[in-house]
């Protein structure tokens, strides 16, 4: 990018950091940034920078946040006993997309993967397993991705889990094997929801 004008240059560096954005895009983002008026460009950084900064993770799910508590966990409507144990914050998105599942959630943040040394320690396992207790939670649904590391910590929190007298299910296979609940669509993920079956 020696041939571009350095501020545009680094402007492209940036965007190019971000995910499905490669080097040409970036290149051509940046462009077209320069010919926004100044202050819609104004708009979007600060809606960017203040987006980043007014988000944390809800200290009871582990969801993304705008306060103490994301917007599942302070609806009194949302606790019904089952809880849906994703990945990350991004798969509540998407099944809250779906507009039918009508219990909580808990984000892991991360699954169990031995070879990157991923124990149960660095994901939010045992967090859940105080929420079961706590909570008096009735039923969790494992929705982890349907690759080797979502199925191996599905089988793991269901062995902590079912002792606890809990009822512990699996969202069914609509999802293709090795996918990703994030790009799954919504009919699909409904289906694997609905689909569920006991661990
Ligand atoms: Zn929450």
């Amino acid at each position: 990018m020696s041939d571009q004008i350095e501020p545009i240059a680094t402007m492209a560096q940036e965007l190019n950091r971000l995910p499905g954005i490669g080097k040409k895009t970036a290149q051509r983002l940046a462009y077209f940034i320069v010919s926004m008026p100044l202050e819609e460009v104004r708009s979007l950084a600060v809606a960017i920078w203040e987006g980043r900064k007014a988000i944390r993770f809800c200290k009871t799910c582990g969801n993304y946040a705008a306060g103490e508590q994301c917007s599942v966990c302070s609806d009194p409507q949302r606790h019904n006993g089952q809880v849906c144990v994703v990945r990350d914050p991004r798969d509540v998105a998407a099944l809250e997309r779906m507009h039918d599942y009508a219990g909580l959630y808990h984000v892991l943040h991360g699954t169990l993967s031995p070879m990157n040394g991923i124990g149960p320690e660095d994901i939010h396992i045992q967090e859940l397993l105080t929420r079961i207790e706590t909570e008096h939670l009735s039923e969790v649904i494992l929705a982890t991705n349907p690759d080797v590391e979502g199925e191996a910590t599905a089988s793991y929190i269901a062995r902590l889990v079912k002792p606890l007298g809990v009822r512990c299910t699996r969202i069914a296979h609509g999802i293709p094997v090795g996918g990703d609940l994030e790009y799954t669509d919504e009919v699909t993920l409904l289906k694997a929801l609905q689909g569920r079956h006991e661990m």
